[in-house]
């Protein structure tokens, strides 16, 4: 993959750092943690507060429900981590996780695994004081059109769509190149053995040992399912002559029957 670097490190800004231990402390991200790929650095907001209650949210101004988290500790938490010698020289993406942010895709997850280091912000109650917003955050992000109750799971989404897409994270048994949106189309059907389970049986062509007619067979799944599934992406797609003379044949046969 060119332009993809060989190391990579996510700073996590949370008032709940332990619920980071649980998904990257495992399989794929444990592994790649341990070869020293990858760097997750859960970073404790609360550590930023200097009140004896450790506040890191307030009510809002002009009143209304809910806390709205306190830009301090947050800025203050950034500004730590972003005078380490390392960081000087990189532009740092420092992205707030909200609802209200661009909408995370493949393409955005490939953007930032460019990055030596990224810092995610994770919000909670209301959200957090926009002036971080404004004047802290250098991207926003959404992984969704739906509110979850704090930033934290949205963080591990983009932390874990991003670090698979760092060189040497996924072993020889996975591959990025091939996952659905990589190409902006699906993914072809996957089966493995037994070959006949309670008669449900593998398409013949994969049995046929014909590579060619395989990637063939591969390619017009991709094609079929995508139009099937996710036809706005086919708008997108980089489509050679065949697929598109695939997707019209498809289309055809479909609406005759
Ligand atoms: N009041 C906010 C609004 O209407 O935009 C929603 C706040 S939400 C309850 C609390 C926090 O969860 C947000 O600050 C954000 O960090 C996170 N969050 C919730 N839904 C999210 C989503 N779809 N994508 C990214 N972050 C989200």
């Amino acid at each position: 993959m060119p332009g993809y670097i060989r190391k990579m490190r996510i700073d996590i800004l949370t008032i709940f750092p332990q619920m980071f231990e649980v998904p990257f402390g495992f399989g794929i991200f444990k592994r790649a943690i341990y070869n020293g790929l990858v760097i997750i650095n859960p970073v404790n907001i609360r550590d930023f507060t200097h009140d004896k209650h450790h506040t890191t949210d307030d009510y809002p101004y002009g009143g209304g429900a809910g806390m709205v988290m306190k830009p301090e500790p947050i800025f203050e938490a950034v500004e730590s981590i972003k005078g380490n010698v390392e960081d000087k020289e990189a532009e740092l993406p420092i992205i707030l996780l909200t609802p209200q942010g661009r909408l995370f895709t493949h393409k955005i997850a490939r953007e930032l695994a460019k990055h030596p280091r990224i810092v995610l912000i994770c919000g909670h109650y209301e959200g957090v004081d926009e002036r971080v917003v404004e004047n802290l955050a250098t991207d926003t992000i959404s992984i969704g059109d739906y509110v979850l109750t704090g930033g934290e799971l949205p963080a591990m989404v983009v932390a874990d769509a991003v670090l698979r897409l760092v060189p040497g994270v996924l072993g020889s048994e996975e591959s990025p190149l091939e996952d659905s949106h990589a190409s902006g189309l699906l993914e072809y059907p996957q089966y493995t053995r037994p070959a006949d389970y309670r008669g449900l049986k593998v398409p013949d062509i994969l049995l046929s040992g014909n590579h060619a007619q395989i990637a063939k067979w591969r390619r017009e799944q991709i094609i079929k399912r995508t139009l099937e599934k996710r036809p706005e992406l086919l708008d997108k797609a980089d489509l050679g002559v065949e697929d598109k003379q695939l997707v019209q044949r498809m289309m055809h046969t479909d609406k005759k029957e």
